[in-house]
């Protein structure tokens, strides 16, 4: 059997970090078993419904790299089909007509609410002679649920999950204007995708019974179901903005890597022994579903961060520099020029190992860069105070008569300059750094130097002298 999969989320806000997961998992279930993987964008509900969300979920599923096969499908292309289903059920029986008003749904409701019951439909028309139907009133098209017993479904995560079948009410599968309910509308098109495997979120537990109900009726084959718990935070709660971003895009934001992302999604909620590092090529390999665990996993992202830093240090650095520069443009309004490319190029090793996201590495890149005469920040300004200053004023003498300008050779220069000074190397390269960077830490002092070259250095030394 090919095993096929799906995502199907409702296009109603941004694509969380939960539903994220959702599509990993799917999305590696089906690699793994050489399946198909499809993306089903539950539009139903036009009124919530929002190109924006849709962009948001493409953007997000593209930027994770979770491809699907074919084209997407739109659940509200499909709305005949399934309301020709609920004709169906109706024909063979399994289905009927409800004549009920909305007052008398309503009536029910209370009374259930009264005597302390859960609000269900009590199948007044399950038996009665349309003959009886009043007039005017739009019927809609209940499904009959099974009255005896129980449900039972082995979920591949949750094990064995069974339902008392009095539980189940006459659901709703076509409403009185024609349109199909959500339970039904799923149902058909997991059917109509050839869906094996049900893999999302344990919120959706209750809905399966009733999913069941329809797969059932119509004598098809249901797909497994294997429903994973939800994320909460660090409090216990379901995740939310409360705890910090959510959204998969808002994480791109803040200078997450999507193979990063993904490695913290997959280990929420799954394992493979002590392994926390696994790349796409390994999370292939391994990934099943009896390693997904059942109680919510919590969102920690301080875990997120250390693995980013990870990946951040194995990633391609025509990429970091790529993203680095479009950061940079967006923070000053200025893309980086050749000579500044040429030094974020050669800066980026010693840039990586201080940053952990690629927020940070550009921040901490900025400076170099930046056109003269850089702005120091807070701390790099009390750094040059007078006495400092006029240290650096010296030791630009110095540096201007130092033919090599190696990394190593700048070094000796500095450190000479501070014997014969008789003070700490530190004294003199904290100003330096500040005039330099314009912030009190970066990479190494003799690096960023060399790096900038002795005109820019020189330059930046005079304009910190000036500026005061
Ligand atoms: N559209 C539903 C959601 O976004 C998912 C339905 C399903 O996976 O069956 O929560």
């Amino acid at each position: 059997m090919t095993v096929v999969t799906r995502f199907a989320p409702s296009p109603t806000g941004m694509l969380h970090v939960g539903g994220a997961r959702t599509a990993l998992f799917n999305w590696l279930f089906s690699r793994h078993h050489g399946g198909r993987f499809h993306l089903r964008i539950e539009d139903t509900d036009r009124k919530r419904s929002t190109e924006e969300a849709i962009e948001a979920i493409l953007g997000g599923l593209r930027w994770l790299e979770l491809d699907w096969d074919g084209e997407a499908v739109f659940q509200s292309t499909r709305l005949e089909r399934h309301a020709a289903v609920a004709n169906e059920l109706l024909e063979s029986g399994k289905a009927y007509r409800c004549y009920c008003t909305p007052e008398e749904l309503a009536e029910m409701r209370e009374a259930a609410k009264r005597e302390g019951r859960p609000i269900r439909y009590d199948g007044r028309w399950r038996d009665r002679d349309p003959s009886e139907a009043p007039a005017g009133v739009a019927p809609a098209i209940r499904i009959k649920a099974p009255i005896e017993d129980e449900t039972v479904i082995e979920d591949l995560v949750q094990g064995e999950v069974r339902v008392a079948n009095e539980q189940l009410d006459d659901m709703v599968i076509l409403r009185g204007d024609g349109t199909p309910t959500y339970m039904l509308s799923v149902v058909v098109d997991d059917l109509d995708m050839g869906i094996t495997h049900v893999i999302r979120g344990d919120d959706h537990l209750t809905n399966a019974f009733r999913q069941v109900m329809v797969f059932r009726a119509m004598g098809w084959n249901e797909p497994r179901f294997a429903h994973i718990p939800l994320i909460h935070g660090a409090d216990g709660a379901k995740l939310s903005k409360r705890h910090g971003a959510v959204s998969v895009l808002e994480f791109r934001e803040q200078g997450f890597l999507p193979e990063a992302m993904c490695n913290y999604l997959l280990r929420l909620g799954w394992g493979h022994g002590d392994e926390e590092i696994i790349p796409r090529g390994k999370a292939v390999e391994w990934f099943d579903l009896d390693a997904v665990g059942r109680s919510a996993a919590r969102f920690d992202y301080a875990k997120l961060t250390h693995l980013n830093a990870h990946y951040l240090q194995q990633a391609d650095e025509a990429r970091l520099l790529d993203e680095v520069a479009r950061r940079i443009a967006a923070m000053t309004g200025a893309e980086p020029d050749a000579e500044g490319r040429k030094r974020l190029a050669a800066g980026m090793g010693g840039l990586r190992m201080r940053a952990r996201t690629l927020r940070e590495l550009a921040e901490n890149a900025r400076f170099y860069a930046a056109s003269r005469p850089i702005e120091p920040n807070d701390k790099a300004r009390k750094l040059l105070s007078p006495e400092a200053l006029e240290l650096l004023a010296d030791l630009a003498g110095s540096l201007r008569e130092n033919p090599d300008w190696s990394e190593s050779g700048i070094e000796e220069t500095v450190k000479a300059f501070a014997d014969a000074k008789g003070i700490k190397l530190g004294s003199v390269a904290q100003p330096l750094r500040a005039a330099l960077t314009g912030s009190n830490v970066s990479p190494g002092i003799f690096e960023v130097m060399a790096i900038l070259g002795s005109a820019e250095t020189l330059g930046r030394i005079e304009d910190s002298i000036a500026q005061t």
